[in-house]
C-alpha cells in the first residue's frame, strides 16, 4: 500500500513540474533555454547585419513599397524586443505555456535552421537582396539554391524562427507577438511581390512560379 502511495506521489511531483504555470528559474535548463534564445536571436541578426553592409548599398532603380508594407517590416522588427526582454528580465512569465522540454529543444533546431536559411537566401540573392520590395540595377532572376524550391524561402526561414522561439521560450506572448507580425508581413507583401517581380522579369517569372511553392516546396512541379 504504501509502495502504491510512494509512486503515486512521485508521478504526479513529475508530472506537475511538467505543467507548471510558471517558468521555474531555480532549474538551470530554464536559464539553458533563455541563453539559447538570445543565441538564436544574435545570430539571426549577425546574419541581416553581414549581408546588409555587403550588399545593402546597391543601386535600385525602382521600389514597390508602399506604407503598409513598411509598416508591416518595421512591426517585425519591433517583435524581437520582447524576445530580447525575455533573454534578459522576466515580464513575461504570465504568458508561459508549459511544454515537454523536448520539444523546446525542438524549437532550438526550428531556430538554428531558420538562420542557416535565412543565411543561404541572402547568400543567393547576393546583390538582387533588399529589404523592401525594389528592382535594383541589372537585378537578375535568382531560380537556384533555395530558390529552386521555393519562391520565398527568406519568410519561409522567419516562420520558421518564429516557431523555434515560441517552443524554445515557451511562452505565447514572446512566441506569438513575433508570428503574428511575420505573418501580416508576409500577407501584405507576397502578392506585391510577385506582381513586382511579373512586371519586371514576365514570363521567365511566370514559368518560375509554375514550378515552384511559395513558402513550401511543391510536392509535384
Ligand atoms: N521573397 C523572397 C525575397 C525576400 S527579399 C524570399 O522570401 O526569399 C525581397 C527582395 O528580393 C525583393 O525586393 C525582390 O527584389 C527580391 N527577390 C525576390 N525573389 C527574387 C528572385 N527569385 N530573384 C531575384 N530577386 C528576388
Amino acid at each position: 500500500m504504501r509502495r502504491t502511495m510512494r509512486v503515486h506521489l512521485n508521478s504526479s511531483d513529475h508530472i506537475c513540474r511538467h505543467f507548471q504555470k510558471q517558468p521555474n528559474m531555480n532549474n538551470p535548463s530554464e536559464v539553458v533555454f533563455r541563453v539559447a534564445v538570445g543565441v538564436v536571436v544574435v545570430t539571426w541578426f549577425a546574419v541581416r547585419g553581414h549581408f546588409q553592409k555587403k550588399v545593402g548599398s546597391s543601386k535600385k532603380i525602382s521600389s514597390h513599397h508602399g506604407r503598409r508594407e513598411k509598416r508591416s517590416y518595421m512591426l517585425v522588427s519591433v517583435s524581437f524586443l520582447p524576445i530580447l526582454l525575455y533573454v534578459f528580465t522576466s515580464p513575461f512569465s504570465f504568458a508561459h505555456i508549459a511544454i515537454p522540454s523536448w520539444l523546446r529543444w525542438a524549437g532550438l533546431i526550428s531556430g538554428l535552421s531558420a538562420s542557416g536559411l535565412f543565411a543561404w537566401t541572402h547568400f543567393a540573392l547576393g546583390r538582387n537582396w533588399s529589404g523592401l520590395l525594389e528592382i535594383a540595377k541589372d537585378h537578375e532572376l535568382v531560380t537556384g539554391g533555395p530558390y529552386r524550391f521555393v519562391r520565398h524561402p527568406m519568410y519561409s526561414a522567419f516562420f520558421l524562427m518564429g516557431i523555434g522561439v515560441l517552443l524554445l521560450s515557451s511562452n505565447w506572448l514572446v512566441g506569438g507577438l513575433n508570428l503574428a507580425a511575420v505573418t501580416a508581413m508576409y500577407l501584405v507583401r507576397v502578392a506585391d511581390e510577385e506582381a513586382m517581380m511579373l512586371g519586371h522579369f514576365g514570363q521567365s517569372y511566370q514559368t518560375y512560379m509554375d514550378h515552384t511553392g511559395r513558402v513550401f516546396p511543391r510536392l509535384r512541379t
